[in-house]
């Protein structure tokens, strides 16, 4: 039996067309959301997102502001834009592109964006309401897990499922997110022991790990979930997974492509983010 292909460019126009509804009832009270990106440097895959994110809201009705400093900026330097913007009454949602250059210290850049402004949902403030299941701004990647996996229809109450990898971005709130769904949720990492034989017993899995083709078939149980975040450039250009798609998706149930999985629910996430960002604000 071969799985089900998730279609994340489907699942992110479905989301976008929504959002779109909602951005013509919100300029109806005068209000066009905005959202800023920072960009530090010139990283070249940090580039493409930027134009992404940028493009997208365009087509979504969301004004957006893109401000790109150089390599050299300094901390302050970076400080002083990202509050000059959370002044900015055009903009309800402002994203600083990681990673940032490697002088400039992530957590302190993150620490002065407004929780309410905060498009990533990375500030101390919406990371610990994610924690503790209260209101606030989630992460676009695993909330983006979430919406294909509702959106296949794949039972999480009750179902185990192991998410590979534990940063701040992808494993950890992915995982606490499926535990919001009654899931029962197990975290894996570079210091699992005998990996393949937890991930086995998943009903769904999640691989966040930045390995092309870590996930073989024989680590899948038939009939399981397997969303496949990593984006990783292979040495001929081509973009792959985390996981061995060709092989896994004859074991799997339901699967995500790589391109074409999470990334384009990513990219919708966010936007909901700025939507959410500017609906709070007109209340
Ligand atoms: P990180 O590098 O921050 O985290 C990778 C995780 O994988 C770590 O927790 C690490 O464990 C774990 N890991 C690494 N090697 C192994 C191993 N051999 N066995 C088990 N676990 C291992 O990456 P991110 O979470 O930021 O991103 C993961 C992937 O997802 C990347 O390919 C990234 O490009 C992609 N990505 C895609 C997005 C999208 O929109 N589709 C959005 C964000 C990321 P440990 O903690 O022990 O080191």
């Amino acid at each position: 039996m071969s799985a089900t292909i998730i279609d994340g460019k489907a699942a992110a126009e479905k989301v976008r067309a929504g959002l779109a509804e909602r951005v013509l009832r919100l300029k109806q009270k005068g209000i066009v959301p905005g959202l800023a990106v920072i960009l530090v440097g010139d990283n070249p895959a940090s580039q493409i997102y930027v134009r992404n994110k940028a493009r997208a809201c365009e087509n979504t009705g969301i004004h957006s502001r893109v401000e790109r400093m150089p390599e050299n900026t300094t901390q302050e330097q970076l400080h002083a834009m990202i509050r000059e913007i959370n002044g900015d009454p055009a903009i309800h949602a402002l994203l600083v592109q990681l990673p940032l250059p490697g002088h400039l210290n992530e957590a302190e850049a993150l620490r002065q964006i407004l929780p309410a402004k905060d498009a990533d949902g990375f500030t101390l403030a919406n990371a610990g309401a994610l924690l503790t299941g209260t209101k606030g701004v989630l992460p676009c990647t695993p909330r983006g897990i979430i919406e294909l996996l509702k959106g296949a229809g794949v039972p999480l109450q009750g179902a185990h499922a192991a998410v590979i990898g534990r940063s701040n971005i992808v494993g950890k709130p992915t995982a606490l997110l499926l535990l919001r769904e009654n899931a029962t949720v197990t975290v894996c990492h570079s210091r699992t022991r005998d990996l393949a034989s937890v991930v086995s017993k998943a009903d769904i899995v999640v691989a966040a790990v930045g390995r092309p083709g870590f996930v073989t078939a024989d680590m899948i149980k038939p009939g399981a979930a397997v969303i496949d975040v990593g984006i990783n450039r292979l040495g001929d250009g081509r973009l792959a997974g985390d996981v061995d798609f060709d092989r896994v998706r004859e074991t799997a149930g339901w699967i995500t492509p790589v391109p074409g999985g999470v990334g384009p629910v990513t990219i919708a996430m966010l936007l909901a983010n700025a939507v959410e960002a500017a609906e709070a604000y007109a209340r």
